[in-house]
């Protein structure tokens, strides 16, 4: 029986990771002219770290988490996202010394414990953006408009992508609503499905992300935060709106934009498509003033946002992807015997190590000639070299053309200048 991959996994072969790369440095130049570092962050942390840095009532604490006991018995979660890692190296290394916002971008792997489909896994991908220690408006707009920069760099701008915003207060507002919420889910829980109807005492903010059309009705009534906002929270929202205009950033008010994560404070944003079917969040994000301090750091306010790449990828054409022939071999040096591969093994690393190397691959000398031909045209190469034991004697070797079929003898000490020649890299 043959071991497959584990459900929910999935490998990202040679032909799709030429996309990945493109992706993954677009970000990374994107993310550096706005001043970000890169940190690296280990793929899993204490248990703990996660209960208290996403939220005990949050559905990925609660459902989703990778979590067993190692072998030492402490309890181990594989990272569902990389926030609280990343706040727990800012804090573990005293960066908050830095000047700020200190800026901080990672990428890797996330896991976690969901119901696989098209865009959505157990193990997935993100980018994962923060800015630390600011608390200006400014600070929200900048990042916001990397996102939308960094998406714009990969062809996808609206109206393939949309970003809506929200603000869903703070300590100071937020508690109010939230009661009057409360108040008003139980008054129609009836009207409400049972997931709802079970989310209204442990996260009722949740409730309106609800997508179930029977829940819609009860839910398009309910109170609005808007309405409950305290002036610098409603202050702070107008600021950032203001700043988003003067970047001509598009943006739409998405009232209901609560996100899964209890940490958020004011500013949450998501950038959304309608071509993934039910998953229709590529990116999300917020402000979350007050999680560092809850991890036992300073009193440094903070914002961030992460994007999943496998969305991404789903959504960049095949036409996005560079062309083929810059993943095929320039030329494939085929030596016939021992002594042939001996002649061609320097030839291969001179071009491989030349300030502008030419990608090529060697044969290794125990194929028959019609073999490697066939291995050349599958290869998809430009040129083929061969050495035979007569071209050896000579000390020469046949360069043919694939394109024209054209063949002619070169010396094999000018073989490596000839292909460099023909490359245009003389
Ligand atoms: P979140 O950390 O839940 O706010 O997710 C941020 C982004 O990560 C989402 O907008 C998605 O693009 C991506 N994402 C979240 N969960 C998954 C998953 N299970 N599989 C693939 N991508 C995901």
């Amino acid at each position: 029986m043959t071991i497959q991959a584990v459900r929910g996994v999935r490998d990202i072969l040679p032909g799709e990771t030429v996309k990945w790369q493109r992706v993954e440095d677009t970000a990374r130049r994107t993310f550096e002219t706005y001043g970000y570092e890169e940190i690296r962050l280990p793929l899993f942390e204490r248990t703990e770290l996660f209960a208290r840095g996403i939220g005990e009532v949050t559905d990925i604490v609660q459902k989703e988490m990778y979590t067993f006991p190692d072998r030492g018995g402490e309890s181990i979660t594989l990272r569902p996202e990389a926030t609280a890692s990343l706040l727990r190296a800012y804090i573990e290394h005293g960066l908050h010394v830095l000047p700020k916002p200190v800026r901080l971008y990672t990428l890797g792997a996330m896991f976690r414990y969901e119901r696989p489909q098209a865009g959505r896994y157990r193990q997935f991908h993100q980018l994962d953006v923060e800015a630390l220690g600011d608390e200006h408006p400014a600070v929200d707009a900048e990042v916001i408009a990397m996102l939308v920069e960094f998406f714009r760099r990969l062809d996808l701008t609206a109206p393939r992508v949309l970003l809506e915003v929200n603000t869903l207060g703070d300590a100071v507002c937020r508690p109010r609503y939230r009661e009057e919420l409360t108040h008003y889910l139980e008054a129609h829980a009836a009207a409400l499905c049972a997931e709802c109807r079970e989310r209204i005492a442990r996260n009722p903010l949740r409730v309106l992300d609800c997508k179930k059309p029977e829940c819609r009705p009860v839910l398009d009534a309910a109170p609005a935060l808007a309405d409950y906002l305290c002036d610098p929270c409603r202050e702070h929202f107008a600021r950032v709106r203001a700043y988003l205009d003067a970047l001509g950033i598009a943006h739409a008010v998405a009232p209901r934009l609560v996100r899964g994560l209890d940490y958020y404070v004011r500013t949450t944003f998501e950038l959304t498509t309608s071509e993934l079917g039910a998953q229709n969040a590529v990116a999300g994000g917020g402000r979350y003033d007050g999680l560092i301090e809850r991890l036992g750091g300073p009193r440094d306010p903070g914002i961030g946002f992460a994007v999943g790449i496998e969305r991404i990828i789903l959504m960049l054409s095949e036409a996005s992807a560079p062309p083929q022939e810059m993943s095929r071999p320039f030329a494939l040096l085929i030596p016939l015997g021992e002594a042939a591969l001996r002649a061609l093994l320097p030839v291969a690393r001179h071009l491989r190590a030349h300030a502008r190397p030419l990608r090529v691959e060697l044969g290794h000398g125990e194929r028959r000639l019609p073999r490697e031909l066939e291995r050349a045209a599958k290869l998809g190469v430009g040129y083929t070299v061969i050495v035979g034991d007569e071209e050896l004697a000579r000390g020469e070797a046949k360069l043919r053309d694939m394109k024209s079929r054209q063949e002619r003898s070169v010396p094999l000490l000018e073989v490596a200048g000839e292909l460099l020649a023909l490359a245009g890299r003389g």
